[in-house]
Parts: structure tokens; C-alpha cells; sequence
């Protein structure tokens, strides 16, 4: 006890730093609680619900975690059945969503609905790949441009080289390579196996500027050159695409979209063209949707995804069309970074979540992926209904005052 209002004291004087704690406790554990009491004198304030938990954050601590001081809860709910037609997932799944939004499941899970009455979302990957583009300077234009073209012309020994770092991590190509004044931007594209990646990327990318360096006189400005595009919205990857690139679809007979959605495929047609194709396209926007961000958000929380990446799932387009009196729906989502292996899907309960739909570990990510784009057509649809529906009552009751 005394030694811990030692410790205390000392980090209250700032003579001990939060993580130089453990140094002086037997346990990593002992030392998260000092911190958190710290903190707690500090602000003059009491985490109750911070302090409980039930994860191993001893095992946290060794990749997920510095200055532990508890974890924080978000209320958990499922959405389904949901029905997909995929290549790796074929069958019903309830999907875990973490969300304080309400309201957002109900409207998930109705979508889920109308998606099985209608018989199911077909999900394609129709790409798959992981990037890091860093930044280098030459010495002129002239060695820029000798430097991209090394580039080109070495692409196997680059490979070579990246490769040796990773089992799981390949190279698939350097492109594109831009050059800006006497600076090259290569973008490393690799596929990541069942992991997202970022770090194998990041890893086996350093070890061909290494060779790169060396035979070119090449200087590494930065291992991120911004041009990968990581956790920032960019044109380059709702072009291009990164991490898992997914479309999924589903056709909706007239009478379920009346019964289910309260509208028709005319009223949703109309919505999406001028909300999320005009209206997006006036604000110069990348994400030409709804709300994909709130059904890739809850799920990456629920099931330890990288939260920053959220703003990368958040760009795609939605389509919908008006065939021979039903409803064509269609969400793409180019640039989906994800993983069922690696990062905080080691944490319990993200594995349990990913477990929910049988998606965790090795041999899972086409699954997972194919389940996530399922929801988000679930989410989009239902919105889009909602939407429609209130401009259908709208007209409704206009009409009837006229
Ligand atoms: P990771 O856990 O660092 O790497 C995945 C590991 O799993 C690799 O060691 C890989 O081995 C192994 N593995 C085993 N079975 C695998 C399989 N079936 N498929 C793929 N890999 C398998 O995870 P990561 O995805 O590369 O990095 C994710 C974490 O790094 C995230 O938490 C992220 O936030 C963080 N991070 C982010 C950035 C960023 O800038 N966004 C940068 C660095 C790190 P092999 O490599 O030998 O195949």
C-alpha cells in the first residue's frame, strides 16, 4: 500500500512516468490499476466500470496496448438471419454490431429481413490487397525518373526481397510509381493472406527499400508517403481499391418492398439517385451512400478491425434500378481493410464476435468479408427504404391536402 501511494506521489510530482510503473510492481496488472488510480486522483474522478473487465490484458499489453489503465464496453447487439450467397460464405448469420446508436440495429435487422424474404445477397471480393507507398528523394528529375524505372525493371528482386519478412505477405506489384519534382511515390501492393495487414505491408515494404537504397542511392524520406492511402478518404482507393474490394447485391420483388419497406422501387430509385448520386456528387464527396460507416463501424468494433479504418469503408456507391417493376439494389465498397487474424482480433472478445459467424482465424477473412458487405447492404437498404417511405407518406399527404 505504502509503495503505491509512493508511486502515485511520484507520477502526481511527474517524477515517474505512467509507463515506468511496472518496473516497480510484480505484476503488469498491479501496475494497470496504479495508473488508473493515478489518473482517477488526478482528474478527481472514480472509473468504476473502466476497472472491470474480464480480457487478459497482460496478453493485451504484449501487441494491443500501452498505458492500460481498464477497457471501456459499447453496448453489443446482433442483426439477422442474414442470408448470403457468396463464394466463401453460403448460408444465415447474425451479425455482431457494436453501436450506442439506437434505432441502428432495428434498421439492420429489417433489412435482414428483407433481404432473406427476397432470397438472399449475392457478395463477390472482387479485389484484394494491402498497400504502403512511402516517399523518396532523388538527387534531380533525371535520377527520379532512373529511379522509377529500377523500379520497374527490378520488380522480382524487390519481391524477392519483401518476401523474405512474411509467409503469408505477397507482393503483387509497384504501381502505380509517380513522380513529383524530385520526389517518387512507388505504391507496394500485396496481398495479406487472412490478416489486414498494415504491419506485414509495412515490414516487408522497408526490407525492398533496403535493396532499393542500395543500388539506387535512393533516400527514404518516409516508410508512408500518404499516397498508400491509409485511414484517410481518398480517390486513389475508391479507384484502385484496398484492402478487400466488395459488391453485393440483391433483387427485391415489388410486394416485399411494399410489405417490408413500406415504399416502392420507383420512390428508392429516386431517393438514391438524388441523395446519394447527385447529392454526393454537388458536395464532392467519395462516399456516393447513406450509411455505410455506421454498419462498418459497429462491426469493426465488435470485432477488433483497426476503428481508423472505418474511414476507408466508408467510401462506395450505391445502386438501385427499377427492373420490370421490382427492385434492384447494389452496394460496392472498394477499399474494406480487414482481418480474422492478427491486430485486436486476438482480443476475447473480438474473437468471440468473429465466432458468432464462424469467421475467425486462418481461412476466414473471404468469409468475414462477404458477411460485412451483406450487413451493409442490409443497413443501406433499410435507410433507403425509410427514406423513401417518408417521401412516399409525404407526397401521400400532400397530394391528399391538394
Ligand atoms: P499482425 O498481427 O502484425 O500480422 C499478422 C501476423 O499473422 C503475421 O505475423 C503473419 O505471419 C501471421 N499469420 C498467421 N497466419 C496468417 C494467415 N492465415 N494470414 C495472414 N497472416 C497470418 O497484423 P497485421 O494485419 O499485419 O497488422 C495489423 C495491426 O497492425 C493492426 O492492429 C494495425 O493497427 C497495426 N498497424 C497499423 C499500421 C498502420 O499504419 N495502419 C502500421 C503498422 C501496424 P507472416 O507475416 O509470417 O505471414
Amino acid at each position: 500500500m505504502a509503495e503505491k501511494d509512493e508511486i502515485i506521489k511520484k507520477l502526481l510530482n511527474g517524477d515517474m512516468k505512467l509507463h515506468e510503473i511496472d518496473k516497480h510492481t510484480e505484476s503488469v496488472i498491479e501496475a494497470l490499476d496504479i495508473r488508473r488510480e493515478f489518473v482517477e486522483r488526478f482528474a478527481n474522478t472514480s472509473m468504476e466500470h473502466v476497472s472491470k473487465y474480464s480480457l487478459d490484458m497482460e496478453e493485451a499489453m504484449k501487441r494491443n496496448i500501452e498505458n492500460p489503465i481498464g477497457t471501456i464496453q459499447i453496448p453489443l447487439g446482433v442483426a439477422g438471419p442474414l442470408k448470403i450467397l457468396g463464394e466463401h460464405a453460403d448460408g444465415e448469420f447474425y451479425v455482431p454490431l457494436a453501436t450506442s446508436e439506437g434505432a441502428l440495429i432495428a434498421s439492420i435487422n429489417r433489412g435482414c429481413s428483407t433481404i432473406k424474404a427476397s432470397g438472399g445477397a449475392t457478395v463477390r471480393i472482387v479485389g484484394d490487397k494491402m498497400t504502403r507507398a512511402p516517399v523518396i528523394k532523388a538527387e534531380s528529375v533525371t535520377h527520379a525518373v532512373e529511379i522509377k524505372k529500377w523500379i520497374e525493371s527490378n520488380f522480382s528482386e524487390l519481391k524477392k526481397a519483401a518476401e523474405v519478412t512474411t509467409r503469408h505477405g505477397r507482393l503483387v506489384k509497384i504501381d502505380p510509381i509517380v513522380v513529383v519534382g524530385k520526389y517518387v511515390y512507388p505504391r507496394f501492393v500485396f496481398t495479406t493472406g487472412d490478416s489486414m495487414g498494415m504491419n506485414m505491408v509495412t515490414i516487408a515494404t522497408e526490407a525492398a527499400l533496403n535493396l532499393l537504397t542500395h543500388k539506387t542511392g535512393a533516400h527514404i524520406i518516409a516508410l508512408s508517403g500518404n499516397f498508400c492511402v491509409d485511414k484517410k478518404p481518398s480517390a486513389l482507393n475508391l479507384i484502385e481499391g484496398r484492402g478487400k474490394t466488395l459488391v453485393a447485391e440483391v433483387k427485391i420483388p415489388r410486394e416485399i418492398v411494399e410489405k417490408k419497406l413500406k415504399t416502392t422501387p420507383e420512390a428508392v430509385v429516386e431517393v438514391n439517385t438524388a441523395k446519394n448520386l447527385i447529392g454526393s456528387a454537388i458536395a464532392g464527396s467519395m462516399g456516393f451512400n447513406a450509411q455505410y460507416a455506421n454498419i462498418i463501424g459497429a462491426v469493426f468494433l465488435a470485432t477488433g478491425q483497426d476503428e481508423a479504418h472505418i474511414v476507408e469503408g466508408s467510401l462506395g456507391i450505391t445502386t438501385a434500378e427499377a427492373v420490370d417493376g421490382d427492385l434492384y439494389f447494389s452496394v460496392t465498397l472498394p477499399d474494406v481493410p480487414v482481418a480474422t487474424i492478427g491486430g485486436g482480433t486476438r482480443l476475447e472478445t473480438a474473437r468471440e464476435c468473429l465466432e458468432i459467424m464462424d469467421a475467425h482465424g486462418s481461412g476466414k477473412v473471404g468469409k468475414f468479408s462477404e458477411i460485412l458487405a451483406g450487413a451493409v447492404l442490409a443497413g443501406e437498404l433499410s435507410l433507403m427504404g425509410a427514406l423513401a417511405a417518408g417521401h412516399l407518406a409525404r407526397a401521400h399527404k400532400e397530394l391528399g391536402r391538394g
